[in-house]
């Protein structure tokens, strides 16, 4: 093909690209992750967002939960169909020899987190309150799981990458820094 595409293709969570669709007090820029998507630009990948799945299951006027909200058969069901959706879609760039360089992800997500996500602390005592109740742990947001499910059904497996929000970025400072390094270096 004689123009300038670079045949790579980045897929990223919605929030990434639209902010707007965080719940509230989240959002850290006003529309877009900016150091994110500029380092994306310069790096000349296409970049495919997906729908926000929160927004997809219950809304936009939705609560901030931890994981275990989200890990119930009729969501994983919703969530499955949605990342067949996606899967059918990138499939067609597939064919045509464009690769899928990465998935990025929204770290700490219940939904779209890649390494961690938000659980309830354990022993809280009285009712739970989100964040003060939540900690991180290990783990990979469950529309995450579907989609990683539904590529390597096509046998796609690119590069896996979360971006900290929020709490993640005011428990540890360098975090965004340490991720744009992880990006620069795989694409
Ligand atoms: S992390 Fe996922 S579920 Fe949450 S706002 Fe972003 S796209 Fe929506």
């Amino acid at each position: 093909m004689s123009d300038k595409r670079s045949g790579k293709i980045v897929v990223v969570s919605h929030c990434i690209l639209n902010v707007h669709s965080l719940e509230d007090n989240l959002a850290m820029y006003p529309g877009v992750e900016q150091e994110v998507i500029e380092l994306l630009i310069k790096k000349g990948v296409g970049i495919f967002q997906i729908p926000c799945p929160e927004i997809e299951l219950s809304g936009i006027f939705r609560k901030a939960l931890p994981k275990e909200s989200y890990e119930h058969p009729k969501i994983r069901e919703i969530y499955h169909n949605l990342a067949e959706e996606i899967t059918r879609t990138l499939n067609w760039y597939i064919k045509k020899g464009y690769k899928i360089s990465a998935i990025i992800g929204a770290e700490g997500s219940p939904t779209c987190g890649i390494d961690l996500v938000g659980k309830w602390k354990e022993n809280v005592k009285g009712k739970k309150e989100f964040p003060r109740d939540i900690e991180f742990v290990s783990g990979m947001g469950v529309f995450m799981e579907e989609l990683k499910s539904a590529l390597s059904r096509i046998n796609v497996y690119p590069d896996w990458i979360g971006i900290p929000g929020k709490s993640i970025r005011s428990l540890k400072s360098k975090a965004l820094e340490e991720t744009l390094d992880k990006i620069n270096s795989i694409l």
